[in-house]
């Protein structure tokens, strides 16, 4: 069966943390009800595109987890018995800890979600109120447990960030600590070095911004936590137990298909064996509801990707995952300086995948790959 995701953006939240730069908003509350009708009637104009069933959906935002589950699951609902989903297919949703109740996990799971993903962040409180979040490191264990309970033992993600303001060293040890004693643990770690983007609150503070070597530090030392506790990298910031791997974001980096439900959602769609169409929706929910609702297209803007576009990014794109590239697509310098090592793989095949040291500069690595034609 050809993969395909479905990617739904809720776009809000209950205050925007002032690192974020996502189109989400805290004060649209009064159209949630509105928007995930607009996201039934965008699921229906779908269906010209001839794809489906999904292999996995992905409701992100934004804080799905906000609105009433009755609401998001008739929007998978409408998934099903429109495009499709596929017998095992991931359902993920991401949630913040302090929306989490038994309630809403049990309805998640008896209406067909699969996994979840708890925007942590961190467990130390000083870190957490530094980085605007409204939760406290007992609101996680909570979470962790609630999980537990309603049958997402082996299905959960913590997103961590690190490299905030004031966050020691010695904090962050305790923040992947924490994380991995939560009971049960989770099988899926994202952890993403702070980054300061224009516009947002964080960007008007030059004080406040991050130290490289002090991210390269907390990145090792992630590295290090995470693998020991049988969790392995998979992506520059992603790392798994065996099998725990997010089958959805697995898409977005070998280039498959997945269709954007949703304000700033995108889309990609092979058009033949050797090109490929992307495109994204108009960002605000506002014009997305109005569009819809005059029976209009959504779509901002978009790109052909032709055969040396898609060489080209299909090479940047494994470059940052445990694929890695061809051996000879990488200059014998970069295995020299430690950036990468090479791997055989059954077959004969020869792959070069970035060290440790060589994902902290996978920017300047990736300047130096080879692509072919
Ligand atoms: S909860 Fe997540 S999406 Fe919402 S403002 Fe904070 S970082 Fe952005």
């Amino acid at each position: 069966m050809q993969a395909l995701g479905i990617y739904v953006h809720v776009p809000f939240c209950r205050r925007r943390c002032d690192y974020c730069a996502f189109a989400t908003w805290s004060d649209r509350h009064h159209l949630w009800d509105r928007y995930m009708s607009a996201c039934r009637r965008q699921i229906e104009g779908l269906t010209r595109w001839g794809r489906g069933p999904a292999t996995s959906v992905f409701f992100g935002g934004g804080t799905p987890s906000l609105l009433p589950p009755e609401l998001l699951l008739g929007v998978l609902g409408h998934i099903a018995a429109t495009l499709g989903v596929a017998p095992g297919a991931e359902v993920t949703v991401e949630c913040n800890p302090e929306t989490v109740t038994a309630e809403l996990l049990g309805r998640y799971r008896a209406g067909g979600v699969t996994r979840l993903s708890f925007g942590v962040q961190s467990t130390v409180p000083h870190v957490l109120s530094s980085l605007g979040r409204e939760h406290d490191p007992g609101t996680v264990v909570r979470a962790a447990q609630l999980a537990g309970e309603a049958g997402f033992a082996d299905a959960y993600n913590v997103d961590l960030i690190f490299g905030s303001a004031g966050e020691s060293v010695a904090d962050w040890e305790a923040s992947l600590t924490g994380v991995l004693s939560l009971d049960p643990p989770p099988a899926h770690v994202s952890a993403y070095a702070l980054t300061v983007e224009p516009g947002t609150p964080l960007a008007a503070h030059p004080n406040r911004y991050p130290d490289e070597d002090d991210q390269a530090r907390k990145y090792v030392m992630a590295e290090d936590m995470l693998s020991s506790a049988g969790l392995k990298w998979y992506e520059i910031s992603n790392w798994a137990r065996a099998g725990a791997e997010c089958a959805h974001n697995l898409l977005y980096w070998s280039q498959g298909e997945y269709l954007g439900v949703g304000c700033a959602a995108h889309s990609h769609l092979s058009m033949s064996p050797s090109t490929s169409r992307r495109w994204w929706n108009v960002r605000t929910p506002e014009r997305f509801c109005r569009l819809l609702e005059t029976g209009r297209q959504v779509e901002a803007a978009g790109e052909t990707l032709g055969p040396a576009e898609r060489a080209w990014e299909a090479m940047m794109l494994s470059l940052r995952t445990r694929q890695g590239v061809p051996a000879e697509a990488l200059p014998g310098e970069v295995c020299e300086q430690g950036l990468a090592e090479v791997r055989a793989e059954p077959g004969g095949r020869r792959r070069a995948v970035l060290t440790p040291r060589g994902r902290l500069l996978a920017n300047e690595v990736s300047l130096r790959v080879l692509v072919p034609g």
